[in-house]
């Protein structure tokens, strides 16, 4: 905490010593200008192919010698300005990082498209079509649309324009039924509500629209029930009801994250882009994988580390970014993975198959847990 305050401390100094030196550098430049404006303006008002006179060009030459001058000193002030900013920061990762990750052309291939998707998320479809022009991944139209109908529908939902994302659910109702999504029903809500509130409608005709909430009755009955409780406060207005809450500004983020959530899951995608997840889960690893790197060259053990596909410590990265169930074996007190992964004995206890291994002769494997014996070509692997 005491580094993290120091270095806020050296980043406000910075902060005043750069508004100083651009107000400075503004005004020098400034005066520059026009200092030299107006000899130009002096030198074009003599004659066209007349001589320059003696004290018109030592005026110039004591102005460029001014203006190099001062370039020369901003630069450095610059210098001493960045100096102090990156001084903070560890700027030498190559101990941590495996060069020769994307040497393969199809690593390369995956990294460009992994950044390609990440611009189309955002919507950026310039840069992603720069991109894919340039890096040649040949990455047709077709793949581009759906994340660029996200976007569309998202930027909608933003402004609190419903119609896209309600067309968008009707035209893939019955995908997102067999999903159990909620979410056109929220936005029936959220439409309905924004009705309610409006009170540009006679009762009738709210209530009669209120009727097309029946098919979600059996799945959101106590929404409903709230719903249309509501709806006997319509007379003085939702704000004034115990009611008021249901036109929380709060819905329209969630439906947000709802819509992304299912549209995603919908298309196989993943909710967040992965060049994200990948340089968050970067920026958490990367300080305690620089520490142990300092702490194994002070110790000389530098070849404890040696398999660069697998870390020395392990690094947590907080539960946002657990995506799956893990089994770690209880007699090697690993963790699964491809090449070893969890296997069943009959007798119903798990453990991992370099552990079957190990445990087993002649063909024979006792469980460690229980008396069970049996043959291990019996085991079978489980699949999370
Ligand atoms: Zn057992």
């Amino acid at each position: 905490m005491d580094s993290c305050m120091s270095v806020q401390r050296e980043v406000e100094k910075v902060l005043t010593k750069f508004s100083k030196l651009k107000d400075h550098s503004v005004d020098t430049i400034d005066d520059f200008i026009s200092s030299i404006e107006s000899l130009r303006k002096e030198l074009a008002e003599g004659p066209a192919d007349g001589p320059v006179q003696m004290t018109q060009s030592s005026v110039l030459n004591q102005a460029l010698h001014r203006v190099q001058e001062a370039t020369g000193r901003m630069g450095q002030e610059h210098k001493d300005l960045h100096s102090t900013v990156s001084k903070n920061f560890v700027a030498e990762f190559s101990a941590v990082f495996t060069e020769s990750a994307f040497e393969k052309e199809d690593c390369r291939e995956l990294l460009n498209e992994i950044v390609c998707e990440h611009f189309l998320r955002q919507g950026k479809l310039d840069i992603a079509e720069t991109l894919n022009e340039e890096a040649g991944l040949n990455l047709d139209p077709t793949q581009m649309e759906p994340f660029l109908e996200i976007h569309r529908i998202l930027e909608a939902l933003k402004r609190k324009n419903l119609q896209p994302a309600l067309s968008w659910v009707a035209a893939n109702r019955d995908r997102l039924l067999e999903m159990n999504s909620s979410l056109e029903f929220k936005l029936q809500q959220l439409q309905f509500l924004e009705m309610v509130s409006s009170n540009a409608h006679d009762p009738a005709f709210i209530i009669q629209q209120a009727r097309q909430f029946a098919r979600f009755a059996h799945k959101h009955t106590r929404e409903l029930q709230v719903l249309m409780g509501s709806l006997l406060y319509m007379p003085q207005g939702l704000q004034n009801s115990p009611y008021a809450f249901l036109l929380d500004p709060i819905y329209w983020d969630e439906i947000c994250d709802v819509f992304t959530r299912d549209a995603c899951a919908l298309m196989g995608m993943s909710v967040e882009s992965p060049l994200s997840v990948s340089i968050r889960a970067g920026c958490k690893a990367l300080p305690p994988l620089l520490n142990i790197r300092q702490v194994m060259q002070q110790r000389q053990v530098a070849g404890v580390w040696t398999n660069k596909d697998e870390l020395p410590v392990e690094i947590d990265l907080g539960s946002e970014h657990r995506y799956h169930s893990i089994f770690a074996c209880p007699i090697l007190r690993q963790q699964s993975t491809e090449h070893n992964p969890p296997v069943r004995l009959i007798c119903g206890h798990v453990i991992s198959r370099d552990a079957l291994h190990k445990l087993s002769s002649a063909n024979k494997v006792k469980c460690p847990y229980c008396p069970v014996e049996q043959n291990p070509e019996e085991a079978k692997i489980v699949t999370f």
